[in-house]
Formats: C-alpha cells, sequence, structure tokens
C-alpha cells in the first residue's frame, strides 16, 4: 500500500529542553526559589547541558548535589525575582514549542504576569494544525571548513570536494534563510508508525499554521583518513558540559575543540539562539558507517591500539552518541562497508548478510539502536527484493532514505521511504532551482573559494 505525501504528529521525546524543565521543576517543587539567573548569550548553551548532565545521571539532582548547586549559585548569581527567571524558562520553551511543558510551569506561579503568560501558551498551542503539505528532506556530508586545504588538489581530488561537500560558511549562512522561510526542524521517528498491522503509516504532524518540517541528516560522519589534510574536524567528542564538539587539527600538530566544525555542533548553536527552528528539541540524523569506525574513532581497526586505548575509543563512540542523542539528535546506518556493490545494486545475499551483520554487532552497540537506514550513495532497490528485505528485516530499519531530488516520501507495507535532497556544490550550483524551488536563492550562501565547477 502506498501513500504519497500525506501528513503525519507531534513527538515527544525527552530531548535538551526536557532536561532543562525538569531540573527547573526540581528547584521549584523543593521550594527553594533561588537565584538561578538564566545565563545570557553562549552561557546559555553551557547552562542547558549542565543541567541535562544532572538530570540524565538521576533523574532528580540527589538534595546533596541540589544544597551544593544552590550554595555555588547563591555565592556567584545576585538574586533575581523568582518569578522572572520562570517565566524566561517558560517563554523559552514555549518558543521550541514545549507549550504543555511551559504552561505547567507558570500555573505554579500567581502573578498577573504568570497568568497571561499561561493564557498566551495555550493560545498557541490551540493554534498548531495539521501539517498537509509536502515533505522535506536535505542532506550534507562532513563540512568544508578549510577551502584552501580542500580544494588544493592535494589528496583528494577538488572537483569531488566541489560537487559532493558544503562548506562550513555556506551551512552557516543557510539556515537564517530556512527560518525566515518558515521551516522548522522535525524528528523523523515522529512523522511515522507502525499501525496494528505492521504497516507504516503517517503520524500526524502539528505545527503552528505556515510552518513546515525540515528533516536534515549528514552522511558518512566518519572522518576518513583520507581527508585529515583536506581541511575537515578529525573527530567528535564531548566538551565538559556534554554538548558535542568538533576535534580540529591546527596547522602546529595540536587540537582544539570547536563548535563550528560541522553541521551538528553549528546547529545545535542555532538552536539554542533560535529555538523556534526546532519543533521539541528535534535536530538531524547523523548517517555512519562501520568500516572506518564512527565519528572519527577507529573502533573497527582495534587490533592496531593497544586494549586501553581500544576501551577508550569505544567509551568515547558511546559517549558521543549519547551527546548527540540528549541534543535531539539520531543516529543512522549508512551501512557497514559503502562498498561499491550497492552503488552498482550488484550487492549478493551474502554481501548483505555480511554487512547487515557487521553494522549489527560491531557498530550498532555503540552508536546505539537505530529504526533508520541511510543508504550507502542513496541507492534505492525494489521493494520486493530479497536483498532490501533481508536488509529492512535484519536491521530493524522501519525508515528508509534514498536520495532523490524531487524529495518525494511514501509509505508501502512496512516501511517510510524519504527521499533526500543533497545540497551540495553539485546541486548550488549545477541545479540552483532544486533548492531555490522550496528553500532559498543558493547565490546567496554559495562560498566564493570554491573553483568553477565544469
Ligand atoms: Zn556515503
Amino acid at each position: 500500500m502506498k501513500y504519497k505525501h500525506e501528513k503525519a504528529s507531534g513527538g515527544t521525546k525527552p530531548m535538551w529542553l526536557l532536561w532543562v524543565l525538569a531540573a527547573v521543576l526540581v528547584v521549584i517543587i523543593g521550594g527553594m526559589l533561588v537565584k538561578y539567573v538564566l545565563p545570557a548569550g553562549g552561557d546559555e548553551a553551557q547552562n542547558n547541558a549542565e543541567e541535562n548532565k544532572v538530570s540524565e545521571d538521576n533523574n532528580v539532582p540527589s538534595d546533596e548535589d541540589k544544597a551544593e548547586e544552590d550554595e555555588k549559585t547563591a555565592e556567584e548569581e545576585p538574586a533575581l525575582d523568582g518569578d522572572a527567571e520562570v517565566i524566561a524558562k517558560a517563554d523559552l520553551l514555549a518558543r521550541g514549542y514545549y507549550y504543555d511543558e511551559a504552561i505547567e510551569l507558570v500555573s505554579a506561579l500567581e502573578s498577573e504576569e504568570a497568568k497571561a503568560k499561561k493564557a498566551e501558551y495555550e493560545r498557541l498551542k490551540a493554534a498548531l494544525v495539521p501539517y498537509t503539505g509536502r515533505y522535506y528532506h536535505v542532506f550534507f556530508h562532513s563540512l568544508i571548513i578549510d577551502t584552501e586545504l580542500a580544494f588544493d588538489n592535494k589528496g583528494h581530488s577538488a572537483e569531488g570536494y566541489n560537487m559532493w561537500m558544503t562548506t562550513a560558511s555556506e551551512f552557516k549562512k543557510m539556515l537564517p534563510l530556512l527560518l525566515e522561510n518558515n521551516f522548522v526542524m522535525y524528528d523523523i521517528t515522529e512523522m511515522v508508525e507502525i499501525d496494528a498491522n505492521g504497516k507504516a503509516v503517517p503520524k500526524q504532524i502539528m505545527l503552528p499554521e505556515g510552518k513546515k518540517p525540515l528533516v536534515i541528516s549528514i552522511d558518512d560522519v566518519n572522518y576518513y583518513d583520507y581527508m585529515k589534510t583536506d581541511g575537515f574536524a578529525d573527530r567528535l567528542d564531548v566538551d565538559e558540559n556534554g554538548r558535542v564538539v568538533t576535534i580540529v587539527k591546527n596547522a602546529d600538530g595540536s587540537e582544539s575543540a570547536t563548535y563550528d566544525g560541522d553541521v551538528m555542533p553549528i546547529l545545535d548553536s542555532f538552536c539554542l539562539e533560535h529555538p523556534e527552528f526546532s519543533y521539541r528539541g528535534a535536530k538531524g540524523i547523523v548517517a555512519s558507517t562501520g568500516y572506518a569506525g564512527a565519528f572519527g574513532y577507529r573502533i573497527t581497526d582495534l587490533e592496531l591500539y593497544s586494549e586501553e586505548e581500544g576501551k577508550a575509543m569505544l567509551a568515547k563512540v558511546e559517549e558521543v552518541a549519547q551527546a548527540l542523542r540528549n541534543w535531539g539528535w539520531q543516529i543512522s546506518s549508512h551501512s557497514y562497508t559503502h562498498n561499491q556493490y550497492w552503488n552498482k545494486l550488484t550487492i549478493t545475499m551474502d554481501e548483505m548478510a555480511y554487512d547487515t551483520g557487521r553494522w549489527k554487532n560491531e557498530i550498532m552497540p555503540y552508536t546505539g539502536k537505530t529504526n533508520i537506514m541511510v543508504p550507502p550513495f542513496g541507492v534505492s532497490f525494489d521493494p520486493d527484493d530479497a536483498r532490501f528485505r533481508y536488509l529492512i528485516d535484519e536491521g530493524g530499519f522501519e525508515i528508509y532514505c534514498p536520495v532523490g531530488s524531487g524529495m518525494n516520501a511514501w509509505f508501502e507495507d512496512d516501511v517510510f521511504f524519504m527521499e533526500r535532497l543533497n545540497l551540495d556544490g553539485y546541486t548550488m550550483i549545477k541545479h540552483p532551482e532544486r533548492v531555490s524551488n522550496h528553500f532559498f536563492d543558493p547565490s546567496l550562501v554559495l562560498d566564493e573559494t570554491r573553483p568553477p565547477l565544469d
């Protein structure tokens, strides 16, 4: 059975904002309406992530922790009106479409302002409408940070990067344009549900009138060896506040943790500043292969490392995966081998079993269970093909995202198919209309350091 472009419903996942809420509630209910100032600017991220971490470990911080925290805050922060702080938090929640949570927060307050806020959030919630428009899904590869290195034709060919990659500068310029054009990040796993007959069917999407749900994915988040000298990040890591950072190697051999070395930290920062760009904390899909490990850690070549190094890398992949999830990201399979036999569709049943088995046994235990398959080279199979059925059944997938510039989406048997448009040099230079028809004029973002593309 096929349904095309149908509507699908709102997601409820414990994203970072919910952890903020949990922490706030603990503070309030504990009768300690304290000096808990919403920090300005970038510190906000740290604060949220900090609360996130506390909540994650225990669900509720122990009294000891709390007392310690309160003491710290009391010393460091000037006292502020408790209502104003709670309203500021509630406003932040409401901007991210956490209406129920915002209403609950201000319901505990008595002031006229709080009552007005509650009414405002209730109005916003009542104004949500079922989304009936088309689906949108765009994808990237890891971003080029240093275009001089990427386009120097040493190592990997400049043309390849020029065609299939996007630069960090371009990605940063796209986000405000997407926001302006009413796009909002939406969790792909909340677009589909499996009915009583085991069929994939659209799940209702509820959004403010005029808003459009957007899915973003990033392929090959592996930081392959061949990219090492070409101006990309080296790997992902987690900062002291639980946030995913990119580790970048500097020319002198030293390393820096950065917040703008790939799609994930850039989008996380943008959503902290613009919570309205993410529906209830949703971000995108991080697609990982297996043959070179995950997130820049060579966990499938452990024999090359000492036992200690091996253990540390496995733990790091788990830590990065958990941090990504805490910040609203999904992690998908992008196959284990990414072998050309996928591209040519010559993959045999044995090869499919090998690929799927190694993904399941060597990568998924560390990156976490997923129902999303982002196929290598964006390939499609006939849905009745035995190899495809094996992949879906043995891999445990319910969502399959091939490449397709039409961004078609359909539900067939037990799978939600969602095509993806590549927002890279090839599309922006060769087929700008594919971008401008839906999103923005690519000439507004194109990196001027790109060499000409024939
Ligand atoms: Zn790929």
